[in-house]
């Protein structure tokens, strides 16, 4: 068996075709048609008003948090259990990211839990749709509204994903997607800011480029940031934003799969939920050990290293980790769930077989005795 690798881009539309265009043109930085496109296309796939294309996701999030002026000392709440640059975005500013626990089954931000964490400088509250999945967004909506507290959405991995029927991106003041090489579309590296505040837009906009006057060339009214995406990286978006609904009927294929060979072994391995009201893209397919497997989750995907399948483990918490530990801070749901959960291959390219092959080697391994 080849090695299966835990992500693979594919690149089966205008991608290659609209990438020579710029290169025939010389069109190749940041100017060019493609930029608007992508920008204008992705903000109507999402169903927000306007699109501030950037250089990835991390600066689009640091974007966001310039926009709203988070200063030193402000406090932003957020999952503790998702990807770093959430609360790197915060801290870039000085500000002070404040953790939340998760929801067992959804791996998300418990918003029975958020409330108590806003306090007078609660500038933000930032949930993240971890793995494809949106947050509970009724409840974490009604918090925040009944503070007059923005909500900033991380969808970095949550490209179409829908909750109640609306997709994700467009719950609260802004939102941030990656298009990084391993994530539901992308452009190699790259990010967009979603927001349907014209005021947050043309700020963002102005220091996404270097806070350049629009009217006056080479004139700078503020310290801006060299932020932005090349007409290359939105031409290979726009080819790959054209077939977004196949990459995530792929995703959500591979899922299904994996429901149905480890769908029986539930005391064993438990996969993250999908809630009615969600709809779920997949952007990678986890499994919680149980408590009845004895092995560490490290060997297990050692052993599975070794039958040549990649996995990965779930995010750490921040609150573990050197740069935002806090050992007074006590998240039994996420620190469980990053102690004991495996991403599983969750490409495009996976066949059934390989899926299948996946799954009869994680139940072995994680049955046999030491
Ligand atoms: C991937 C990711 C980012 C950052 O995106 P990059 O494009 O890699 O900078 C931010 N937040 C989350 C939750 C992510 O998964």
């Amino acid at each position: 068996m080849k090695r299966i690798s835990i992500a693979n881009p594919v690149f089966n539309g205008n991608e290659k075709k609209y990438l020579n265009e710029c290169i025939d043109t010389g069109w190749v930085s940041a100017n060019g048609r493609f930029i608007e496109k992508f920008e204008e296309k992705f903000a109507e796939y999402c169903g927000v008003k306007y699109a501030v294309s950037c250089a990835n996701g991390t600066v689009s999030l640091h974007l966001i948090m310039l926009g709203l002026g988070i200063q030193p000392g402000d406090e932003v709440i957020m999952p503790t259990l998702t990807y770093i640059a959430t609360a790197n975005a915060v801290r870039f500013c000085g500000g002070i990211p404040v953790f939340v626990d998760s929801v067992k089954g959804t791996f998300n931000i418990d918003p029975a839990k958020l409330e108590e964490k806003i306090s007078e400088r609660t500038k933000a509250i930032m949930p993240v749709h971890l793995y494809g999945l949106s947050c509970d967004m009724d409840p974490i909506m009604e918090i925040a509204n009944r503070y007059d507290i923005p909500v900033i959405e991380d969808a970095a991995e949550a490209h179409g994903a829908e909750y109640n029927g609306k997709k994700v991106g467009g719950f609260g003041l802004a939102s941030s997607f990656s298009f990084f090489g391993n994530k539901i579309i992308t452009c190699g590296e790259g990010g967009m800011v979603l927001t349907n505040d014209e005021k947050l837009f043309e700020r963002m906009k102005l220091l996404k480029a270097q806070a350049v006057s629009p009217e006056k060339k080479y004139w700078h009214i503020d310290v801006g940031y060299n932020y932005r995406m090349t007409n290359m990286q939105a031409a290979v978006g726009l080819g790959q934003l054209e077939q977004i609904e196949w990459h995530i009927e792929q995703r959500k294929r591979i899922a299904d799969l994996y429901k149905m060979f480890l769908g029986e072994y539930s005391d064993i391995l438990v996969l993250q939920e999908e809630p009615e009201n969600c709809r779920h893209v997949y952007w990678m397919s986890n499994v919680i050990l149980q408590d009845k497997v004895k092995i560490e989750r490290d060997e297990v995907m050692r052993r599975m290293e070794a039958c040549n399948i990649e996995m990965r483990p779930l995010f750490y918490p921040m609150h573990v980790m050197p740069p935002y530990f806090d050992k007074e801070l006590h998240c039994p749901v996420a620190e469980r769930i990053s102690a004991r959960g495996i991403s599983l291959p969750s490409h495009a390219l996976l066949t059934d077989e390989e899926v299948k092959y996946i799954c009869d080697n994680l139940i072995r391994i994680v049955t046999e005795k030491e």
